[in-house]
């Protein structure tokens, strides 16, 4: 990436550009595709102007980026918290371009995100907030061209309002301007658990190649928000022990295992799973080295470094956030004999069932829980055989592999379509 662009890269983002040099390598990428690749293609910083609750006004900063579109419009989450930046969304924008690609969906990647604590806000002042951004990205976002989604601190709500406020504009609905909606509006079926879910199918895929019974594995999942939560769910019903869960406070550890329904239930009354009385304290460091079979990191990037990585004791990881392992940290998981599921395959669930709502609502026929899920399980295996196939074939890590499917498939997209003019 040029420096004209990103003068300051952070560790994220340059973890996704150094995937994608080692992967274009082995690809023998020509230089030129290679160097249109690693480029955003739009990014867009707005001023969020909101009036609080209090008569005053605060301004927001938010980004949206569309990274690449080669293989069609521009898809990726919202994110809302205090540490956004542009490199974060950079690098998020990236990866969902090559998680389009590893799960074969027709989009490009992109991603959005505000700059603010959604906890500091009231409902009216995060309604305000999430309808001034999105009339600021009103420019670059529609159907056709870039379709927003849930990420940190985003929820059905807030997709709702997304999609009131393209629609009032336009004068008509417009459902299709954004995914993870609640039903009543156009949402799919199973699009709330959609990533979760995607996260256990690929966890039972590996386990069955790694000779792992699930049945009877320790679990620890870190972030206990709508990925994590659901995935330890999951996990749960599956016979698995969940010995470990956290969220951004703190978390909690239970040798026999902890159900999270129960768990939900106590942060729902508390905001936290910190303090959850069935358990004992632990912290969210304790935890990446908690003595467990799987890990499930389902929180933020770059939560598993080059300095606790050795610490490590999981034998499979399933990245349920973005980004949750460094560039230094993955070389060491690797010559630990530690398996990652690479997020690009791991979590790439929410983006399929967003794939599903999208087609769903623009043929108004709309399908039931059941099909959405079967069909999920569908892409999620497919795509994980096929990095695994890929992963045997060139002795490499499954996240080489899933980055050496992803460019493949959005460079040869990209030569097809030629260079404009
Ligand atoms: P969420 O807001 O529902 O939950 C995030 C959880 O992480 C919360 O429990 C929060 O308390 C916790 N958390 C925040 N900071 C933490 C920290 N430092 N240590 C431990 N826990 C912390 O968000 P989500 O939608 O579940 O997203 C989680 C991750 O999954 C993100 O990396 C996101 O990009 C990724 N992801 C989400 C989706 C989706 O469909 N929601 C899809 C793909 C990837």
């Amino acid at each position: 990436m040029t420096d004209a662009v990103c003068a300051t890269k952070s560790d994220f983002l340059a973890a996704a550009i150094h995937y994608v040099d080692l992967a274009a390598e082995k690809l023998h990428l020509d230089r030129g595709t290679l160097k249109v690749l690693k480029e955003p293609k739009r990014i867009l910083s707005v001023s969020v102007p909101v009036r609080l609750d209090n008569g005053q006004v605060e301004v927001f900063r938010g980004f949206r980026v569309q990274h690449n579109l080669s293989r069609g419009p521009a898809k990726g989450g919202i994110r809302f918290h205090p540490e956004v930046n542009m490199d974060e969304v950079i690098a998020l924008a990236m990866l969902m371009t090559w998680k389009c690609a590893v799960v074969d969906i027709p989009y490009g990647g992109a991603k959005g995100g505000v700059i603010c604590n959604p906890k500091d806000l009231s409902d009216g002042e995060l309604e305000r907030l999430t309808r001034r951004y999105v009339s600021e990205i009103g420019i670059i976002i529609g159907p056709e061209k870039d379709i927003p989604a849930p990420d940190v601190n985003t929820n059905p709500q807030v997709m709702a309002w997304i999609m009131d406020t393209v629609s009032m504009q336009a004068g008509f609905s417009v459902p299709s301007v954004v995914t993870g909606k609640p039903l009543e509006i156009g949402g799919s079926q199973g699009r709330n658990e959609a990533t979760g879910r995607g996260v256990v199918f690929a966890i039972e895929e590996a386990c069955s190649r790694l000779g792992m019974d699930l049945a009877s594995a320790t679990v620890a999942v870190q972030g206990f928000g709508n990925v994590g939560y659901v995935a330890a769910r999951l996990l749960h019903g599956l016979g698995c022990r969940i010995v470990a869960v956290s969220d951004s406070r703190g978390g909690v550890y239970r040798q026999e295992g902890l159900d999270p329904e129960e768990v939900l239930a106590f942060k729902q009354r508390t905001g936290s799973v910190e303090g959850y009385p069935g358990g004992t304290g632990l912290s969210n460091a304790k935890l990446l080295e908690t003595d467990c079979d799987i890990l499930v990191p389902a929180a933020l990037e770059n939560q598993i470094t080059a300095a606790n990585a050795p610490s490590v004791r999981a034998r499979l990881i399933a990245e349920g956030a973005n980004g949750p392992i460094s560039a230094g940290a993955d070389r060491i998981l690797e010559e630990r004999g530690i398996t990652v599921i690479p997020d690009i395959l791991a979590n790439a669930g929410g983006v399929v069932v967003s794939y599903f709502e999208w087609v769903q609502g623009l043929q108004h026929f709309f399908w039931s829980e059941e099909e959405v899920n079967r069909q999920l399980r569908r892409r999620i295996t497919g795509s994980f055989r096929q990095v695994w196939a890929l992963k045997e074939e060139h002795g490499v890590s499954m996240r080489m592999a899933a980055y050496m499917l992803a460019l493949d498939k959005v460079a040869r997209a990209h030569r097809l379509r030629g260079l404009y003019p």
